[in-house]
């Protein structure tokens, strides 16, 4: 339960004064100072402070909340900040998973959502210029009503913003074919710490200097306010295939992913299940309704966001980790050694473009899958991981609800080395949840594994207690073997001591462009190990 009156730190309001100033700025309807917006915007959605505020505990909460609606706006508050020495957190749609969001030193929440407008769609260059705060349906479905895909579909999709996609590296589900967002962006337009406005050539490549996109993409808020982006597109894609098969080990299925890669064939989606994964997600599940054989790529975002509804009220009565399942999560090296019997690995491709190309992709794919002896499921299970895709991640709220926790780690490294990450990573869960993984996101030279864990604790204090110990030995263990310790979700708070490690002697030269651009060291401070 909430107790706000035993938090000091969020009744005691701000000075009148700092409020007028912001308000002189953005307006007064656009300041927010109360219990409820400093409790909603004290945290992202790190699942940790989802635990902590289970105790009523609300560790981090900014001063005030400030909605800028121009740039102007923002670099006026970003300056107004400065010259109050407050901390400045910019704030997209708060969905991230590290507490990359969390204002862990107090001071002003800037939220870009007032920036939310798709400004230029270039479709001779194909190419999009949008403002940061755009949520990211919004903004892939206006781009489909005029014939394009941005082709980034992170499961959050519904509730994360193009400023949080960029600033935290984000990678969507259709990554074997599109890219991660840092391979989409061609400019940005950035507020820097001292109120410059950074804008950088739109061109298709530049050289001479390091690009200067990259460097504030992954920058988690920390050297400025990305407010404008310009992106790739791409043209709706005219059809749409599915293929999904049974391997008869990791192994065999790895080598599947990488032989596909190495000979050029760019499925849209790519995603293997270890055996537990499969065990739950179901080895040969196909659709509950039959959809034509091949389908063309018109099913836009609205009608899954009904499907969504259809499907939401059975998840709720069952749950991603079936309730029976949960009474044995107290027992996690027991749950784990039974569900590792079976070993057989489901794979989902999804192949997307123009129809001659996918046919021909499609049927590659078969012929790699039944040299490596896989069993050909056809395309159901694939069309039922389609139909499903936005929902699991929603689902583990379920674990919370019963006083259960369950996160997330994505750690990716080369394919010689991936199958030793995987195997030293659930090493270091197992003693102390169950924990279940699928191989995603995957390129020529390797490829990144996303571990979902779940565990209880008989009190609150032991819960978190098991849950940093989690994080603790599962990232040690990626560092040791030579992964990284964040794919796409970022660092945040919680792998900031990691990054160090990570980056080495680069950390330095992070440092120093933070000195040289945040002297006062008040952007986003404590994230990125800064
Ligand atoms: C259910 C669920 C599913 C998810 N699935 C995926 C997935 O498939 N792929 C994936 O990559 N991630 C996923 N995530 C994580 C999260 O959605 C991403 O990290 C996303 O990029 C965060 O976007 P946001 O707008 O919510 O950013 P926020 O959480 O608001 O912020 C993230 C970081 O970016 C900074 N920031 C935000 N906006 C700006 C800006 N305009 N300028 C400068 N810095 C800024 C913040 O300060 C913070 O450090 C998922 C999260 C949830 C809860």
């Amino acid at each position: 339960m909430m107790q706000l009156n035993s938090q000091p730190k969020l009744i005691e309001p701000p000075a009148g004064e700092l409020v007028e100033a912001f308000a002189a700025i953005v307006g007064r309807d656009h300041v927010a100072f109360g219990p409820a917006a400093r409790t909603a915007y004290s945290r992202d959605l790190w699942p940790r402070t989802t635990l902590q505020m289970e105790g009523g505990e609300f560790e981090y909460p900014p001063l005030l909340v400030v909605w800028p609606g121009s740039v102007e706006e923002v670099r006026a508050a970003v300056l107004e900040a400065m010259k109050q020495n407050l901390p400045v957190v910019p704030y997209g749609a708060g969905s991230g998973v590290a507490g990359g969001a969390a204002p862990s030193q107090g001071g002003v929440v800037l939220d870009l959502k007032r920036l939310d407008q798709v400004l230029y769609l270039d479709e001779v260059s194909h190419l999009v210029t949008a403002e940061a705060g755009i949520v990211g349906e919004i903004f892939e479905r206006e781009l489909n009503r005029r014939g394009f895909t941005l082709g980034h579909f992170p499961s959050s999709i519904y509730c994360s913003s193009l400023g949080g996609w960029l600033a935290a590296r984000s990678a969507g589900q259709l990554s074997a074919k599109y890219g991660k967002i840092e391979d989409m962006v061609k400019s940005l337009q950035v507020v820097l710490p001292d109120g410059r406005l950074l804008e950088t050539l739109t061109v298709p490549r530049v050289a001479g200097s390091p690009d200067w996109n990259q460097v504030f993409v992954g920058s988690e808020g920390t050297l400025g306010v990305i407010t404008r982006a310009t992106l790739r597109v791409w043209p709706y894609p005219a059809s749409r295939r599915f293929q999904a098969f049974l391997f008869p080990s990791i192994s065999s299925g790895l080598q599947a992913f990488r032989e596909m890669l190495q000979s050029d064939l760019r499925p849209a989606a790519m995603r293997l299940y270890d055996p537990v994964d499969t065990f739950f997600s179901g080895k040969a599940k196909t659709m509950e309704h039959a959809l034509p054989a091949e389908e063309p790529a018109r099913r836009s975002l609205e009608e899954i966001s009904h499907d969504e509804g259809r499907h939401r009220e059975k998840k709720d009565r069952l749950g991603y980790l079936p309730r029976r399942l949960m009474p044995f999560l107290f027992q996690p090296r027991l749950v784990n050694l039974l569900l590792d019997r079976p070993k057989v690995c489901k794979m989902v491709l999804t192949f997307e473009g123009e129809p001659e190309i996918t046919a021909l992709e499609l049927a590659q794919a078969q012929r790699i899958g039944a040299k490596l002896l896989a069993k050909d499921l056809g395309e159901g299970p694939a069309r039922h991981w389609w139909e499903k895709r936005y929902q699991v991640s929603y689902a583990m709220s379920v674990a919370f609800d019963l006083g259960l926790f369950a996160d997330t780690i994505e750690v990716a490294t080369l394919w010689e080395n991936l199958e030793n990450l995987y195997q030293a990573i659930r090493q270091a869960i197992q003693p102390h949840a169950f924990v279940m993984a699928h191989f995603s996101h995957a390129y020529p030279q390797g490829c990144s594994i996303y571990f979902t864990f779940s565990a209880g604790g008989r009190t609150l204090k032991q819960r978190i207690e098991r849950y940093d110990r989690i994080w603790e030995a599962a990232l040690n263990a990626c560092v040791e073997t030579g992964g990284t310790i964040t794919h796409h979700h970022g660092v945040g708070l919680l792998k900031a001591k990691w990054l160090k490690k990570e980056q080495g002697g680069a950390h330095p030269i992070l440092l120093g462009l933070k000195q040289t651009l945040d002297p006062k060291g008040l952007m986003n401070p404590g994230k990125l190990g800064i």
